[in-house]
């Protein structure tokens, strides 16, 4: 006698079936396996599992488990799940060639303090999946599958020790330190290092110890997220949806509509690259760096305008870019969302950090070479429209240095240099040369006091920065208050 089972290839289960059935421990289904049993189905499953993994067999298929965890398993081969059903599976403080589950379906995978080379699911149904302090030399991917809740805690990518020859370099670099989400359904969050109490609590249950859940980084070549379909429940329109806190690596997100906010916090980002996704609500990056090398193909980089579409808003909080052209365009997406939603003063803000940014690029191209021109022109506009009344955001400004200059720094220029004579001699009180200052700042010009000598080039000067800055309170005023 042995089990009914019959894997996929043809061949048959060679187990002992369990008294009473005609499956062996792991085959039998549950229902079967409880009425023989009751409860004790569990441990005896439980056992044989084990036992099995104990003895070196990583492939499981159609079989079913209850809660299993693997500890302390220090294997090269990958452990395999295929058509199977498991309620928990937990892998902790092991090092293990790799993991993949293939047409199953559990409710909720932990890997904690685990090395492994690659993490593969795919056509599987899972309520949730959680990695924590998670180290692997291959990529992580999750693809084909309904998967609730994604949480993955400090997962690091770390280079396997084997070097790639020299022709297989471009396509392994390619396909390693890869995190993959890719065409999944049903998810309800994706979170990096995002809190969760839960976790520490299901943990704690199976005896596990965590110091910190969260206070770690996760490090990946690239995080892809690509084609996922959310939960469309009205219950979780108003969260974040996708979480991502210290993470350090490439961003590429693709083909996605999400219900809800994005946040991004505490990140290194490198290239960001969005290709058809919309935000039903608003993204957030606070603290975070984007950094990218300078030969970004600009040609590609003015689609992300197009490629992402917020519907609230995009708010940028302390971030910092090392390539303007970037920051120009996240800080124009961010401007024209608040436009969109009329707060004027938060799209001015950005409007601003826009112009500095584009400023910037005309330093990055002198700095490359190309033209001294460009410097010049940076450092008049930086004068003229950023010092003056930050491209025309600020009407509180141009007023403070108007009345600063004019009753302050000219008259004390003028009386130092005693350059102001009335019916012939120098003033005497300085409030006069204040009076005179004013005069000529507003090209009233009485001609009761006149200067001389150096006073002469004060004055003009002077006529020519008052007369300048009136037009700039003006613009600026109409700009913010006449449309
Ligand atoms: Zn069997």
């Amino acid at each position: 006698m042995m089990c009914e089972y019959v894997y996929e290839n043809g061949q048959k289960c060679r187990t002992k079936p369990l008294k009473g059935s005609n499956f062996c421990s792991l085959h039998i289904p549950y229902e079967e396996g409880e009425l023989l049993y009751g409860e004790k189905i569990k441990e005896i499953k439980k056992k044989a599992f084990l036992k099995k993994i104990r003895r070196g067999i990583t492939y499981f298929e159609g079989v079913y488990l209850y809660d299993v965890r693997i500890s302390d398993l220090k294997i090269e081969q990958t452990i395999v799940f295929k058509n199977s059903k498991i309620k928990t599976l937990i892998v902790d403080s092991s090092e293990i060639g790799g993991l993949t589950i293939y047409g199953s379906s559990i409710e909720r995978i932990i890997i904690v303090k685990t090395t492994l080379k690659t993490l593969m699911i795919t056509r599987s149904n899972i309520f949730g999946f959680n990695a924590l302090e998670v180290n692997f030399s291959g990529s992580i991917y999750l693809k084909n599958s309904e998967i609730r809740y994604i949480m993955m805690n400090s997962f690091h990518y770390t280079k396997g020790e084997e070097k790639p020859s020299e022709e297989e370099y471009g396509e392994r670099s390619k396909a390693y330190g890869r995190v993959e989400l890719t065409n999944l359904s049903g998810v309800r969050r994706i979170g990096i290092n995002s809190r969760y109490p839960l976790l520490r609590q299901i943990l704690e249950e199976h005896g596990i110890k965590v110091s910190d859940i969260s206070r770690k980084h996760a490090k990946a070549e690239i995080l892809a997220i690509s084609g996922v379909q959310f939960d469309e429940n009205p219950r979780f329109k108003r969260q974040v949806r996708i979480l991502l806190r210290a993470f350090n690596g490439q961003l590429l997100m693709e083909n996605l509509e999400i219900p809800g906010h994005v946040q991004v916090t505490q990140s290194k980002i490198k290239l960001p690259e969005f290709v058809h996704v919309r935000i039903l609500n608003n993204i957030i990056f606070r603290k975070v760096r984007f950094y990218s090398d300078t030969t970004w193909n600009l040609t590609v980089l003015p689609n992300l305008v197009a490629e992402l579409d917020v519907e609230g808003f995009m708010l940028l909080e302390d971030c910092q870019f090392n390539n303007p052209y970037i920051e120009e365009i996240f800080y124009r997406l961010a401007r024209t969302s608040w436009e969109r939603g009329g707060d004027k003063d938060k799209a001015d803000e950005y409007y601003y950090k826009e112009m500095v940014a584009k400023r910037k690029q005309r330093m990055t191209a002198y700095r490359r070479g190309k033209r001294k021109i460009f410097l010049i022109e940076s450092y008049v506009e930086w004068l003229l429209a950023d010092l003056t009344c930050k491209y025309g955001t600020t009407w509180k400004r141009p007023i403070v240095i108007w009345i600063i200059t004019v009753n302050i720094i000219f008259p004390i220029l003028f009386y130092i240099t005693k350059s102001v004579e009335g019916s012939g001699v120098p003033l005497k009180s300085f409030l006069d040369y204040v009076y005179f200052s004013i005069v000529t700042a507003t090209t009233l010009g009485y001609g009761d006091l006149h200067p001389v000598g150096i006073g002469r080039v004060l004055a003009s000067g002077e006529a020519i920065f008052g007369m300048f800055m009136w037009a700039v309170l003006l613009t600026v005023f109409a700009r913010k208050y006449m449309r």
